[in-house]
């Protein structure tokens, strides 16, 4: 379906190759050819209006350049697209409609959804899911928003990023009856138990894996370096969930590197070797 030029393993063999069979000025010289990527950011909140650029520098200066944008709904479209133009090389735009702004009006904003599709490209369908912690009423037409995305994400062959809050037995009861080997993506800010990590992969879902990682309470934190690396990507959510040691705080793309040392650490690999494999998922993913 997709080219896959190099797989998680060979890729460390390819690092291992160059970087570490030297000697030990190795590690400042992968340092420097470092890539991270945030799959999940929304850097075009207002939270960001104030700072954007020094912002978006401690970013590049963490070595994290590639950045992937989840929609919300119509109200943010424009705010997305003035970010991508000023920084076109790094910013990579989804489209969507979140569970959370599925309303009375939904059609009206399925129907945005699909006409940006018609108008350009985007690499993913997300944010799409279900959330039944901010809303229950709602659940029966989150059900039909997510599928009907789902489709759509399927007819693009794109992938779809998921939201899943209070809602694994739902989300999962769209996948199932929705799976097929066109149907791939991340769920995005995992955080469920061991089991429900397996059922996501068993959907061609990758994890991604966020703030939640370095809490204290966080629970994936136990388990995850059972799950093989090749399933999992990077996030921050920013401007939510703000890892450790800035937890409640406003999050910025710039903490990736906080969640990459975490990873690192409970995989007992380096940070550079995380860099290139959770890279790598992510083209795999998005196909850029
Ligand atoms: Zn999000």
């Amino acid at each position: 379906m997709r080219l896959k030029f190099l797989d998680s393993k060979n890729i460390r063999k390819l690092l291992n190759s160059i970087f570490f069979d030297k000697d030990n000025s190795s590690k400042s010289i992968s340092f420097a050819i470092m890539i991270l990527t945030d799959s999940h950011t929304h850097l075009y909140s207002k939270q960001f209006d104030e700072d954007r650029d020094a912002m978006m520098q401690r970013a590049f200066d963490q070595k994290i350049k590639r950045f992937f944008i989840p929609a919300i709904d119509s109200s943010y479209a424009e705010a997305m697209y003035e970010l991508e133009k000023k920084y076109s090389e790094n910013v990579f735009l989804m489209m969507g409609l979140h569970p959370t702004s599925v309303k009375e009006n939904y059609e009206d904003e399925l129907t945005f959804v699909e006409q940006q599709f018609e108008n350009r490209d985007f690499y993913a369908v997300g944010e799409i899911g279900i959330d039944l912690y901010w809303d229950k009423s709602t659940l029966t037409i989150q059900q039909d928003a997510f599928r009907r995305q789902i489709q759509l994400a399927k007819q693009k062959k794109l992938p779809i990023v998921i939201h899943c809050r209070d809602a694994f037995d739902e989300i999962f009861e769209v996948l199932e009856t929705e799976k097929s080997d066109d149907l791939f993506g991340i769920f995005h800010c995992f955080t469920g138990t061991q089991e429900q990590a397996k059922q996501a992969i068993s959907y061609n879902m990758k994890l991604g894996i966020g703030g939640v990682v370095t809490f204290k309470n966080g629970k994936i934190d136990q388990f995850l370096n059972e799950i093989a690396l090749e399933h999992i990507v990077l996030e921050t959510d920013s401007p939510y969930l703000a890892p450790a040691p800035f937890r409640g705080k406003r999050n910025e793309s710039s903490y990736l590197m906080l969640v990459a040392e975490k990873v690192a650490k409970l995989y007992g690999i380096s940070v550079e070797e995380v860099a290139a494999i959770t890279t790598q998922n992510s083209k795999d993913i998005f196909g850029v």
